[in-house]
């Protein structure tokens, strides 16, 4: 192991397989926000005591729907392993790769290209979904073939479970079948993987929309400074019929309370300002600023952890990658070895 490698940390090799593997990703939309770490980072934090974890920066599947704006992934890309790191992603547990710097996925895909007929890959429900979401008429054959490259992405390194949302629920079905019947046909390569779906809400956007989300440009990002956060939260939408702060306010699905509900760890002051709002006793100035409080609370200790580890060592999210990467891979390889052997496609020494 290099000096590098040394400070910034590496799974032990030795803890191979003897604990569960985990596979999980993101795409590299941009900075990590609050909906993501409601979604996906708090878990993925608690999940690593436990498991070994492989984290995916799929920026291939970012292709299959985007292919303007490139010139911003690289910059999505470290955002996306500082936020990680930021919440606690430590990758002495987790593994953090970047997708395309592990070619040998898309060898595994060509593989899985034959196993999988076109009206399956058809199937699934989110690709509709998409096409419906993104206004597009008909699919790349990249964007058919999406859940086949997760499935890759989850079989080269033989992962055991699967957090996903349940709407990605159907990707890892593809990929249970995917690894029956390659162990059917050629003998037992891979594991059947399962899904791990954790029962968590979604968090709407600061314009009320039902989804936070990059794309849709209503999000608190995780290193939002407390200035931004607190002009955010002032702007957030609230309940539209409320004119005056002695109007009757209406509580359920208003954001405002779904975050203080999320982020204030002051239980009694929630519960009075809710029962102020309902009575019109109480200013949505005052619901707001108090949200900015427990927002750039909760956020504090993940912004210090940021600035703290560009301050130990600045290059961190390239070195977090490249070590990250370079275990992958050694993974991809041996699974390619095992699947070529299997499939006797190991001529020529392969
Ligand atoms: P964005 O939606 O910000 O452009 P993205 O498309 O990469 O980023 P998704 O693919 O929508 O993000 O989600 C990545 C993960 O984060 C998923 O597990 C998803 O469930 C979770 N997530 C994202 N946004 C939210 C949200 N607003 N509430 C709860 N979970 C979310
Ligand atoms: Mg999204």
């Amino acid at each position: 192991m290099s000096a590098q490698a040394t400070a910034v940390g590496q799974p032990s090799t030795s803890a191979k397989k003897t604990r569960k593997r985990i596979l999980t990703g993101d795409r590299p939309t941009g900075e990590r926000h609050l909906g993501h770490y409601v979604g996906s980072l708090a878990n993925r934090v608690k999940l690593q005591e436990e498991y070994e974890t492989f984290l995916l920066v799929a920026d291939y599947h970012m292709l299959t729907t985007r292919l303007q704006g490139l010139e911003e992934i690289e910059r999505n890309i470290r955002q996306t392993v500082l936020g990680n790191l930021a919440v606690g992603v430590d990758p002495s547990k987790t593994t953090i790769y970047l997708q395309s710097l592990v070619p040998e996925v898309t060898e595994l895909f060509l593989y899985f290209a034959m196993i999988v007929t076109v009206p399956r890959a058809q199937r699934i429900p989110t690709l509709k979904e998409q096409m419906r979401d993104l206004d597009i008429a008909q699919p790349s054959y990249g964007l058919l073939g999406y859940p086949v490259l997760q499935a890759a992405d989850i079989l080269m390194v033989k992962g055991d479970l699967v957090p996903v949302g349940r709407d990605q629920q159907s990707h890892v079905e593809i990929t249970r079948e995917i690894a029956r019947e390659f162990n059917d046909r050629f003998g037992p390569v891979f594991p059947v993987p399962d899904a791990l779906i954790p029962e968590i809400g979604i968090l709407p956007g600061t314009d009320g929309r039902i989804k936070m989300g990059n794309s849709l440009g209503n999000v608190v990002n995780l290193l939002d400074d407390s200035k931004t956060v607190e002009a955010k939260v002032m702007a957030m939408y609230t309940d539209p019929t409320r004119i005056r702060a002695t109007d009757p306010g209406r509580v359920e699905g208003n954001p405002v309370f779904m975050y203080h509900d999320f982020f204030n760890p002051d239980t009694a002051e929630v519960a009075d300002l809710k029962d102020r709002y309902r009575k019109g006793s109480v200013g949505d100035v005052e619901v707001k600023r108090k949200l900015a409080t427990a927002i750039n609370g909760f956020l504090d200790p993940i912004r210090d952890r940021a600035d703290r580890l560009l301050r130990e060592n600045p290059r961190i999210v390239d070195e977090v990658l490249h070590q990250g990467t370079a275990r992958a891979r050694a993974e991809a390889k041996q699974t390619l070895h095992e699947l070529r052997a299997a499939m006797h496609l190991d001529y020529f020494g392969q």
